[in-house]
């Protein structure tokens, strides 16, 4: 494995749902802090190997956690409402 397998499909452009307007793969490959977007697989795999380009640069570990859906904001509001809930709860104010 090398970087230069990493770029290897860089000249590739589409159109993301997410974002509204046309992307290149290479935005796509490290849209998260040079992490692949999680929806790599979803957006490219009709034009393009990209569960094979996943296997080659990831581990399964890797992978599992960039496919993972993050979090909804809500979901992390609600998770942080409960967590402020629970200090309170057990501090007793
Ligand atoms: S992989 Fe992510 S950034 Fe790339 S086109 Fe799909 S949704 Fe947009």
């Amino acid at each position: 494995m090398n970087d230069r397998n990493k770029d290897r499909f860089d000249s590739e452009s589409g159109y993301c749902r997410m974002l509204g307007h046309e992307v290149s793969f290479s935005y796509c490959r490290i849209a998260r802090n040079d992490i692949p977007c999680f929806r790599i697989i979803d957006c490219w795999f009709e034009r393009l190997p990209v569960a094979d380009y996943m296997k080659e640069n990831y581990t399964e570990e890797e992978q599992k956690s960039i496919l993972a859906k993050p979090a909804s904001k809500i979901n992390t509001l609600y998770d942080l409402i409960q967590q402020a809930k629970n200090r309170s709860s057990t501090t007793g104010s």
